[in-house]
């Protein structure tokens, strides 16, 4: 098939083949290819609303036994710079979160080996104490599969009990590319083979959880690869349809063992808007300005994406890597009115909660990100004491005190 007769194929809203697909990403022009993805967009949302979600991405914990090479985030167990949140801490974040009309957290952190599955139930049983309507959006497959193996119990088991604690839904993180040659290249294999993090994401589903899913393009990958990721999370959300949004980002490598270079926002642009045309059963695309920065994320409106993410009050993994780009609700509302769309809150199913909340009351502006710990805190919560060490560096630290 020729460029054109793919092209015609996506405009009547027929689903692409992968070859068609790679046809298309590697020959279409970039207006061509943005044209397309935003027919995709309007049959979807002829509404002309851009939605966002006023949430924290919260890391709990930086110690990780994974080591993926891509990451400038964590530190090997013992690190000096190591770092668990208390459930004191943790409960400020949110404090800070509803201050501003957050709705939910969103929580990922590294694979610690010193954190069972109670400390995890513990915290989310808190939290629902204290915010009962708060939303829990936490734990992506990778991190699952490692409270699987930490505790030895079957991933749907953990997942209930996870869901029995309070926790919501499941973010799509740590799927880099869903093709095991490039996680074998990338380190992260171990912590997750394609399969196992489809797997997981299919128990969620079962489970009765809405998740998204992720992809980080521009390590190792080929283009064939990238339409591969693709079609495996067409071929999941065909079969559960649990998936809400899709992100992608592009790889960051600022501080990481990988290194290498940045794609850049063109590249961003055409992988977003063949994601778009490709995943026709999504319903919805987020921007990932947090990686593009505001106006290559404003871009991508007409792009395929319908979402602006999540107002950003924290971020620690990405700003580890080398982007630290800042928007609080102004800004982002400014992003979606000024391309010509109507911006309203939601919340993780993508129901919408109202107009932007800075119109409704005075919460504080916040221009500048915040971070996990403030640099040289090595305080311990009090509470780890109460979970069983699992590192020998960790039972050593305890015995000694340090
Ligand atoms: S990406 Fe996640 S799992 Fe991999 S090293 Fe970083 S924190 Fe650990």
């Amino acid at each position: 098939m020729n460029l054109d007769e793919i092209a015609s194929k996506a405009r009547a809203g027929e689903r692409l083949s992968g070859d068609e697909a790679l046809e298309l990403y590697r020959r279409a022009p970039t207006p061509l290819l943005g044209q397309l993805a935003d027919a995709v967009r309007l049959r979807k949302h002829p509404d002309g609303i851009v939605t966002y979600i006023i949430d924290r991405n919260v890391n709990y914990t930086n110690i990780c036994v994974a080591k993926c090479t891509f990451c400038a985030f964590y530190r090997p167990v013992g690190s000096p710079d190591g770092y668990v949140l208390g459930f004191d801490e943790l409960f400020r974040k949110i404090d800070e979160t509803i201050a501003v009309g957050g709705v939910q957290v969103l929580m990922q952190g590294g694979h610690n080996p010193d954190l069972p599955l109670t400390w995890y139930e513990d915290l989310f049983r808190a939290i629902k104490v204290r915010y009962p309507t708060f939303k829990l959006h936490a734990l992506s497959p990778p991190e699952v599969i490692h409270l699987s193996r930490l505790s030895q119990l079957p991933v749907p088991a953990v997942l209930e009990r996870l869901i029995a604690a309070g926790l919501d839904s499941v973010p799509g993180g740590g799927a880099e590319i869903l093709v095991d040659r490039v996680r074998r290249l990338l380190h992260c294999y171990g912590k997750a083979t394609a399969d196992e993090w489809l797997g997981v994401m299919r128990d969620a589903h079962r489970a009765g959880l809405r998740t998204t899913a992720t992809m980080m393009y521009g390590t190792v990958e080929t283009d064939d690869e990238r339409i591969e990721h693709l079609l495996r999370l067409r071929a999941l959300q065909d079969e559960t349809g649990g998936f809400t949004a899709f992100i992608t980002w592009s790889y960051q490598p600022e501080h990481t063992e990988l290194g290498g270079g940045e794609a850049t926002g063109v590249e961003y642009l055409r992988m977003l808007a063949l994601a778009r045309i490709v995943l026709d059963n999504f319903p919805s695309l987020q921007a990932s300005w947090v990686t593009q920065g505001g106006k290559v994320g404003q871009l991508s409106l007409a792009y395929g994406s319908n979402d602006m993410g999540s107002v950003m009050i924290e971020e620690n993994v990405v700003r580890a890597a080398g982007a630290a780009y800042c928007m609080d609700e102004v800004e982002i509302v400014r992003n979606i009115e000024n391309a010509g769309f109507v911006a309203k809150r939601r919340n993780m199913h993508y129901e919408i909660l109202g107009d932007p909340i800075f119109r409704e009351r005075a919460v504080p502006r916040m221009l500048e990100l915040a971070v996990a710990r403030a640099d040289g805190d090595t305080s311990r919560p009090p509470e780890i004491a109460r979970y069983p060490a699992r590192s020998a560096t960790e039972k050593k630290a305890r015995l000694t005190g340090n």
